[in-house]
Parts: structure tokens; sequence; C-alpha cells
């Protein structure tokens, strides 16, 4: 299957825009996706025909909005094959379902001395969470180590793994580098040990077929913004061993069975995690977001985007004095470069008057910067809309930038 991307683009009408006079190129997408027509009626749609408090209600409305609530739930469950439906967590997104496994996976299993291993090359969002079990609880913070491409060190976390660790909390996919992590390894790795893994699937779950199943992943998390769907919605896959096992996270509505002043009892799972009148309209906005990548075919969309990766990385090479940051065999479409000369927060700004939107900094990674010896890079980030003409169009706009500096 082959993608159109002519008629992809026409689904998107921000695509459609000019910006300082010149149509936008738009290569910021591990920061966010734009949203297809089909996201954005669902979000209308729903304010126009459905809203409505849900499981609570006994009118109409409040049936059809739980239900639709509930619905997207399954697609979601299906979407990454996980075993129960209710292993299937609404959170606001990424940063809010790691902060929840942290906390509440940290309250009931982190003692003090206990390690909790990362990678050098996380998010911050999956750093600063451990920190705070840290300071709660007196654990330890490992990192395993990456090679200087952008590859986790294997020998070296193999070595870091003894029982001690209580968790592995790691990216699918580097948003600053692109490394797709080996994550099917690491998990088999971990679970040698008898320890959970939990994988921030942030800038894979778009770009990848994800079955966590097959992965055997402990959990498994991400943003509804970074595929197409709105923000403030995510997902915080856990198995239902662990879910159950853990305290909830918040408390309020919906997650109570019963309260009286003396003693509450929670609700089952997944109600359990989800205090408080959920974003529904939102979770209506991904289930959209689901469709229009179920559309498109996820492995269709990966074998595109690789194609676009490789032409980016020749063309990048191609015109020297740009230093691919992040090597790694294997990797998801995100190319960062250094220009040699050139601060890369120039570059960004002076392409952006070109009209061509992509991100420059240390890209919410500063312990990875700090290990690769730099500040930062300019990063290029691909989405099923982007094509080899706007690669042509950013390597011509970085000539012009080129020449202006040197
Ligand atoms: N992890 C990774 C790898 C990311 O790229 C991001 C977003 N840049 C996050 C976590 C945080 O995602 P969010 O801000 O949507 O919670």
């Amino acid at each position: 299957m082959t993608l159109d991307i002519n008629a992809i683009r026409l689904d998107f009408p921000i695509l459609q825009q000019k910006v300082y006079g010149r149509p936008l190129v738009y290569f910021d997408n591990a920061a966010t996706t734009q949203k297809p027509e089909s996201v954005i009626k669902a979000i209308s749609n729903y304010y126009e025909q459905q809203n409505s408090n849900i499981h609570r209600g006994v009118h109409y409305l409040s049936q059809v909005a739980t239900e639709a609530y509930e619905n997207a739930r399954i697609q979601i469950q299906r979407f990454i094959n996980a075993k129960n439906r209710h292993e299937i967590i609404f959170t606001r997104g990424t940063t809010e379902s790691i902060n929840l496994v942290a906390y509440s996976f940290g309250k009931q299993f982190i003692k003090p001395g206990n390690v909790i291993l990362l990678s050098e090359l996380e998010h911050h969002s999956n750093i600063v969470p451990w920190q705070f079990l840290r300071e709660e609880r007196g654990a330890v913070i490992k990192v395993i180590p990456i090679l200087d491409n952008g590859e986790i060190d294997l020998e070296s976390y193999k070595k870091l793994l003894d029982k001690s660790v209580k968790i592995v909390s790691i990216a699918h996919v580097s948003n600053a580098l692109g490394t797709i992590l080996p994550i099917k390894e690491m998990i088999d790795l971990a679970h040698e040990h008898d320890i959970p893994v939990m994988i921030d699937g942030a800038q894979a779950i778009a770009h990848t077929r994800i079955d966590v199943q097959a992965l055997d992943a402990d959990f498994y998390c991400f943003s509804g913004h970074k595929m197409y769907g709105p923000m403030g919605i995510g997902v915080l896959f856990g198995k239902e061993k662990w879910l159950e096992a853990m305290p909830p996270y918040q408390g309020g509505g919906e997650m109570i069975d019963t309260v009286s002043f003396e003693k509450t009892a929670y609700n089952e799972l997944p109600f359990k995690f989800e205090a408080g009148t959920p974003n529904v309209c939102d979770t209506l906005g991904l289930s959209a977001a689901l469709d229009y990548l179920e559309l498109h075919n996820m492995d269709a969309i990966a074998a595109y985007e690789h194609e676009l990766l490789n032409y980016a990385t020749n063309k990048i090479q191609t015109i020297g004095g740009l230093k691919i940051i992040g090597t790694a065999r294997e990797k998801a479409g995100v190319l960062s470069f250094l220009p040699d000369g050139i601060h890369p927060y120039d570059m960004g700004t002076i392409l952006d008057k070109l009209g061509i939107a992509l991100r420059t900094g240390n890209h919410c990674a500063q312990p990875l910067m700090d290990r690769l010896g730099i500040s930062g890079t300019v990063r290029t980030s691909f989405a099923m809309y982007n094509t080899k003409e706007e690669i042509d169009t950013l390597a011509d706009a970085i000539v012009r930038v080129k020449e202006m500096f040197l």
C-alpha cells in the first residue's frame, strides 16, 4: 500500500496556509503533529451533538457520550493490542502517564535504596518524575549509557540489571536523535530479572505499529497530540497485574466506589486512575486520529517516513558543514544536525522566515546534550504529510543561511 500524499495533505487545513508569504513547511512533528479535518470535526461535533458528563447520567446525551468515550478506549486497546480494555487509562498525555506510574508504582513498590533505571537519552518528562520519587523514597537513579552514535550501550545495560533494580523506564524513540531503542530485547533482559519496564512511546506511536503484548511491555504511554490527535489527551497502558496492585494517583469523583468520612473504597480499573470529569471531547478527537492512522495503514506510514528520513539524511550530508547528531542504525523520522559556525537558534530563526518550521535547542533532553558535549541541535522531524519537495526546500534554505553567515 502506498500513500497518496497529495490527498493526505488536503486533509490538513493548516498545511494550506502561507507563513511570511511562503507555503508552510512543517518539520516540527516531534513537538506536535497537525490535525486532519476529521479530528477537528470530531471535536466540534462533540460540543455540537454529544456534550454531556459521562458514566453517571441517566439521560440520552450522557449515554451517547459515555458509549463514545468507552468505545474510544476499546479502539485504543485494539490499536496497541492490549489484552484488556481496562488496561487503557486516559491521561493528559505522556508526561502525566509517567508521573502517574512514578507516583503510584513508586508508592507501592519502591523502597529506600531501590534502583530506577533510565537511559541517557530520555526526555525530561521521563527523568523528573523519577527524581521526585527518588526524593520521596530515598531511591537511586542509575543511567544506561549511550554510544557516541546515539544507540543504547546494551552491554552496560545488561551489567546494570540486578535485583536492586525495581523498574526500567526508557523511550521507545529518542525525540532528539531519532534512535529507535531495541525495546523488545531490553524488556526481555529486564524480565529475566523480574524487573518491569515502562516505555515512553511519545515519539513512536504515530510512526510504527505497536503491539504491547508482543513487546510484553509492563507500561506503555503516549500523547494524542503527537499522533494527529488533540492536545490534552494521552494514554497509559499498564498490565492489569500492576495497575491492580497500584494505589490511585488522584482522588475525586469517578475513581471511587463508596465514600464515607471514615473510609473510601476505590472503583475498579480503569476508573480507579481516572479521577474527575474526563476529557471526553479530546478522547473522541483521539479516536478520530486513530481512524485516520488506520485508514492509511501504520506499515505504509512507517515505510514512507523512513524514505523521507533517508532522503533528508542524504541531502543534509551533501550540503556539507552540517554534522548529523545521532547516527544509530535504527532511526525513526527525526534528523538532528549541527551547523558548523552557525548557532542552531540563528539557523532556526532564519529558516522560520523562509517558511520552515523546525525546532532548535536541547529538545527537553539536557542530560543527552551534556553527554554529547553540545548545547543543542537543529531538528527536523517528519510526519506522513511531509514530502521530498519540502526537504529540497529545506536544503535550499540551509544553503542560503550558510551563505549569509559564512
Ligand atoms: N517523551 C518524549 C520522548 C517526548 O518527545 C515528549 C514530547 N516532546 C514527551 C515525553 C512529553 O510529551 P507530552 O508533553 O505530550 O506530555
